[in-house]
């Protein structure tokens, strides 16, 4: 029975010694095994992960490698467990701990920064100088699970309680798991971008980031909102979140033309780059008003080229995002409590944790027009008793 030392339990909760995790082997194999239950430290809690989702950025890692760092270098072929966009129950206390209960329901956060390096210090935690210096020793506090330390493809996680934000009852697990998500839409508006109300944004490409962002921009005031995507069921469904507007990019070949057009002639305050195509960073810049600013929130598979001496002539900033930062998680949970907008409309499917490749094959070839794809290990106990 899991009894470590120092550790707070409940019998209500009781926990295994052993549990079911995804291991990433070579690139795409995943092997379902048997690891211990981790143990929380100081400042830590164990989560009972009850729903992850499956991100564009797993798929990187599970595929390509980055932007994992596991001991240094790839994370193929090294023990490691995936997944990063989770939420859970809160089941056991590390020393010290009281800011949560146990028995308590947090959506969770990837990164802990190391709380010391001059970015943690910023509450820029996802660009922690200490990022990746740690597998296998975590006393030096960063942690980013599923990036440089075990993530959330499994059935317990150890998290730093700088990365819980508490959530209500009455949110699902799925929409629970999506906190997090919306969270990165508001650090990229806000904290980075410095949004105020009435600036008007475009968000190019409807994955879920994309769409988030239409949500985040229209709660926090943003006008006109437009979406610019391929497909027109994503479309939909950012309207259904917000957008004041839409393009559809394959009936409207001058996308740039097409927004300008939707704004009254002029480019707009912001675009946030969600479709990692590569000509829609060069797009972007000419959609922004001059000032304006260009988040870049997508992998680009190859070199982007960029009008360079549009963006210096015209005073255009462009910044990348990575996760989320400061207090943008615990924002978009205080948004979706209030009901501004209704996150679950991006998830289309859930699965048992034990069929995560499957899971990863939806949200991968888009199966049956998937967006958001969840898997959850209380639904492999839910099916196992409908099997006896
Ligand atoms: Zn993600
Ligand atoms: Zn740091």
């Amino acid at each position: 029975m899991y009894a470590p030392a120092g550790v707070k339990t409940s019998t209500e909760f009781p926990i295994p010694d052993t549990m079911k995790a995804w291991v990433l082997g070579d690139p795409g194999e995943l092997t379902l095994k048997d690891k211990p239950v981790p143990v929380p430290k100081r400042a830590e809690v164990l989560v009972r992960i009850d729903a992850a989702a499956i991100c564009a950025t797993d798929l990187e890692v599970i595929y390509q490698g980055p932007p994992a760092m596991i001991q240094g270098g790839m994370p193929f072929n090294k023990n490691f467990t995936p997944g990063h966009e989770y939420m859970g129950t809160v089941v056991a206390l590390g020393p010290g701990v009281d800011e949560y209960k146990v028995g308590q329901r947090v959506a969770v956060e990837i990164h802990a920064g190391c709380g010391q390096c001059k970015r943690c210090r910023e509450g820029m935690y996802t660009s922690c100088h200490n990022y990746g210096h740690n597998y296998g020793d975590v006393d030096k506090g960063h942690r980013a699970n599923g990036f440089t330390t075990d993530g959330g493809f499994c059935e317990y996680q150890v998290n730093n309680i700088n990365t819980l934000v508490a959530i209500q009852d009455d949110m699902s697990d799925e929409e629970g798991a999506l906190v997090v998500t919306a969270g990165t839409a508001m650090y990229a508006l806000i904290e980075l971008g410095g949004l105020v109300a009435g600036e008007s944004v475009v968000v190019s490409g409807a994955g879920p980031i994309g769409l988030m962002a239409v949500a985040v921009a229209k709660a926090l005031g943003a006008q006109p909102v437009i979406l610019t995507e391929m497909r027109d069921n994503r479309l939909k469904i950012g309207i259904e979140l917000g957008a004041d507007a839409v393009v559809n990019i394959r009936k409207e070949p001058d996308v740039v033309a097409a927004v300008k057009k939707l704004n009254g002639g002029k480019g707009v305050d912001y675009v946030v780059e969600c479709s990692a195509a590569s000509k829609a960073v060069n797009d972007a810049v000419h959609m922004v008003n001059r000032g304006g600013k260009v988040c870049l929130a997508a992998f680009a598979h190859e070199q982007v080229p960029v009008d360079v001496a549009h963006i210096v002539s015209n005073n255009i900033t462009l910044y990348g995002i990575r996760g989320e930062g400061k207090s943008a998680v615990h924002r978009a949970e205080a948004f979706m409590r209030q009901k501004r907008f209704d996150a679950s409309k991006i998830h289309t499917h859930t699965f048992p944790l034990a069929d995560l490749p499957t899971a990863i094959r939806y949200a991968k070839d888009r199966v049956d027009d998937a967006i958001k794809v969840v898997v959850k290990a209380k639904l492999d106990a839910a099916h196992k008793v409908a099997a006896e």
